[in-house]
């Protein structure tokens, strides 16, 4: 039999909230996989320095690590691990403690240390050897270092990789500052200068100013024009003149501008306030730590995990001739991409800034970067560039619609397509209540439900949650088919954007249908997904399930330490979701369940009958050292009869007193208030391609239309790409009707980490 592997887990760099998911993900999947995993306290310099910095770990060791900020295993910045003899001392530290293997989760710092490290192993192995420490015999099993990368960093500054672990629950917290700073600044009319990290890299910076809306960014990728003075009071002026009370204005640490001269907080106070120009009341605030601080946000768990996983794979799957492999995400999916490369384009960032090659800097950061940077200009200067009018002819009448549950992000997405409209010379038009209003105000009070966006008011909703313009569950068949072909003619509708969950999807697929009999229907239409059940088939994601995730964690995360406070408990928590185990399941896996219950696999008796016994076993082991209380997940439709109530109390029949289980439902909390960053940020970039896929039509196409499969399709996030797709295919080929979700789950495989990670017995589910 093979010699069991030993890998070393490690995170070094800033600290970045994730990264103690990471390690125990990494932990307990080489456990599961019949490996030993060592954890390197204190980054390289624990590598460096060895003994009890280098510890080996069990699965109860990282128990309960998904919720908590920082890194427990530490880090630090080592000054012995640039020198050769550090390296080589690291080199002696692995081979005597038999670690064959070693992940690193850092900034591009860390990762070019481990690269450094790695290409000269050979060498190191060689010194190790003729200094005589070693025997050849002794280091035949070394001869090749296996390293993989992962990348944790609030900046999100590492090209190749969509996110870093890290960056999202920085912007959370930056977010939510600026959120209470704007009601401060609202309330005096005020202007504020706020600065964020980011040294080279703006990301922080950008997709601050896009969630929140702000009035203008600096970023050190993309300094504004030499007139950069003229250009942000004019921006500032004109929303002023439009009667907005508050100027928020975001810089990025690293700020410049054309010259490579910093541009600091400072400087932009002075502009503002100055009394010849603006002569705003103006402050600075300096963000600071508190945007490393604190837990993980849902997705930053889950990403941690995931690649935790990858990364353990990737470190068994590795032969001397593989790539050293760094662990990225491109929207949706987890993929490995060699570490060289990623580390080599990071610097060439960072060196076209210093050469002033702004161009090439924008064009090594992701496509979504500049995509979300031409957003942000756009919604922020809307109607200031006539450049982007399009010739008259080719203007649109668009109605906006919100169908089915509000969902974080959907007046985001209201926002940025009314302002990309605007900006385009397109109408856009609001139609309140979902179908159910279009179809009732008709008549006495038509234009109740219809009326033109006024942008003052849009512009307020970056940031709110709910739906401003109203939706509504009913189909277009409730409201009258005949009704709704007749209004939209009435209202002389050159295309139509939907957002909302599966209604709104059965609603296209209804209009669509609808086209034979009714020629006013042969308009482009499309549909965003929201929904906090991300269950419309033709998209991996949908506006407002990243907003319930984070509810759900943060009440898990509070749920769990009451659980642990008070005695040997086991909380059930039912989950929305409809008849999709999406959100049960990523919840489970943000704050590591013990089980998850879903739709899509039932629930049997021998599933809890498993479940209680490896409760039962997992306490009996707890031996009183950590009362740490368990929590099992539920959908609300996972069964007819075991509900989070009835599995509460068979558990706590079953544990003979071992421990004790409650239930707990957090309803409708779980639609969340104020929409997470990332649901704002996917919002306003959706909306404009969806938008921008309507304007392709232009004006009286009816023929073209009635032939066109992309005519009516529905955006999505699919893998690695975002897609669209006729809704022709997707309600034929990929939707479960009866089950109002999609066919084929792309989740499955994340239900199985959460199983292995929580260390669940295996299960049949049922018939
Ligand atoms: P952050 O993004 O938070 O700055 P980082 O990983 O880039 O994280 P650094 O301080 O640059 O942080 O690097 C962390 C550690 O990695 C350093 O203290 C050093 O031990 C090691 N390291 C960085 N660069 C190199 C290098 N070129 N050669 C060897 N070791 C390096």
């Amino acid at each position: 039999m093979a010699a069991k592997k030993k890998i070393a887990i490690m995170t070094s760099g800033g600290d970045s909230p994730g990264m103690n998911g990471f390690v125990r993900a990494c932990v307990r999947m080489a456990i599961h996989l019949g490996c030993d995993p060592y954890c390197i306290y204190e980054g390289y310099e624990g590598l460096v320095r060895g003994g009890n910095l280098i510890r080996k770990m069990e699965w109860h060791d990282v128990r309960g690590w998904l919720s908590e900020g920082g890194t427990l295993i530490g880090t630090a910045r080592c000054m012995a691990f640039y020198e050769r003899a550090g390296r080589l001392a690291a080199a002696r530290n692995l081979i005597s403690e038999g670690i064959d293997a070693l992940i690193i989760c850092g900034g591009d710092g860390s990762l070019t240390g481990a690269d450094r490290f790695r290409a000269e192993w050979p060498s190191l192995i060689k010194e190790l050897e003729d200094n005589g420490e070693f025997t050849a015999q002794q280091l035949e099993p070394y001869r090749h270092l296996n390293i993989v990368g992962l990348v944790g960093s609030i900046d999100n500054d590492l090209s190749g990789t969509d996110a870093t672990i890290g960056c999202y629950s920085a912007l959370a917290r930056i977010c939510h500052a600026v959120d209470l700073i704007e009601a401060t600044a609202s309330s005096h009319s005020r202007a504020f200068v706020i600065e964020v990290m980011g040294r080279h890299c703006g990301w922080l910076a950008l997709m601050a100013g896009v969630a929140t809306g702000a009035d203008f960014i600096f970023i050190p990728e993309k300094p504004r024009a030499d007139n950069w003075r003229e250009e942000m009071c004019s921006i500032v002026e004109h929303h002023r003149k439009l009667g907005k009370r508050k100027t928020i204005v975001i810089i990025a640490e690293g700020a410049l501008d054309r010259e490579g001269n910093k541009i600091t907080p400072t400087m932009v106070k002075d502009l503002l306030a100055d009394k010849n120009g603006l002569g705003l009341d103006t402050r600075i605030t300096t963000l600071g730590h508190v945007q490393r601080g604190g837990t993980a946000v849902a997705y930053d768990r889950m990403l941690a995990t995931l690649q935790g996983v990858e990364a353990v794979k990737a470190v068994l799957e590795a032969t001397p001739d593989t790539p050293t492999w760094v662990i990225a995400i491109n929207e949706n999916k987890i993929v490995r991409k060699p570490l060289m490369q990623a580390v080599q384009d990071t610097k060439r960032v960072a060196k076209a800034i210093e050469n002033q090659d702004f161009d090439l800097a924008m064009s090594l950061r992701d496509s979504e970067f500049s995509e979300q940077y031409k957003s942000f200009m756009m919604t922020t200067a809307v109607q200031l560039n006539k450049d982007l009018l399009l010739p008259e002819k080719e203007r649109m009448r668009i109605g906006f619609i919100n169908v089915g549950a509000p969902a974080g992000g959907m007046n985001a997405a209201v926002r940025a397509g009314v302002a990309y409209c605007l900006s385009r010379g397109h109408e856009p038009i609001a139609i309140y209540n979902g179908f159910a209003g279009f179809a009732r105000h008709h008549g006495d009070k038509p234009l109740g439900a219809v009326r033109n966006f006024d942008w003052l008011e849009v512009d307020g909703w970056a940031s709110k949650g709910g739906s401003e313009i109203g939706t509504n569950r009913e189909l277009p068949s409730e409201s009258g088919m005949e009704t709704v072909a007749n209004l939209i003619e009435h209202y002389q509708f050159d295309a139509l954007f939907l957002i909302g969950g599966f209604e709104a999807f059965h609603a296209v697929s209804q209009l669509r249908k609808a086209r034979d009999q009714y020629p006013s229907l042969c308009i482009p239409i499309t549909l965003l997904p929201a929904t906090i059940s991300n269950n419309v088939p033709g998209t991996e994601y949908s506006l407002g399930s990243d907003t319930c995730l984070n509810e759900l964690v943060e009440y898990c995360d509070k749920i769990k330490q009451s659980a642990s406070a008070t005695r040997r408990r086991v909380f059930v928590i039912e989950t929305q979701g409809g008849r999709s185990g999406y959100v049960a399941t990523l919840g489970g896996l943000g704050v590591g369940a013990s089980a998850v219950y879903t739709p899509e696999e039932g629930v049997s008796l021998e599933m809890l009958a498993a479940d209680v016994r490896h409760l039962k076993e997992v306490f009996a082991q707890d031996k009183g050292q950590s009362r740490a209380g368990r929590l099992i997940l539920i959908n609300e439709k996972a069964s007819k009869v075991y509900n989070a109530r009835l599995i509460a109390e068979i558990l706590r029949e079953e544990a003979h007193g071992r421990f004790e289980s409650r239930e707990a439902i957090p309803g409708h909390m779980q639609q969340g208030g104020v929409p997470s960053p990332m649901d704002r940020c996917r919002a306003v970039r959706l909306a404009i391609r969806c938008i921008q896929h309507l304007e392709q039509y232009g004006r009286n196409v009816h023929n073209r239309v009635k032939t066109d499969p992309m005519s009516a399709t529905v955006i999505g996030i699919r893998g690695a790409s975002v897609v669209f797709t006729p809704i022709t295919k997707v309600e034929e080929d990929e939707t479960d009707w009866p089950n109002r979700r999609p066919k084929s789950a792309f989740w499955t495989e994340m239900k199985e980490i959460v199983d292995i990670l929580g260390g669940r017995p295996s299960h049949t589910a049922p018939e």
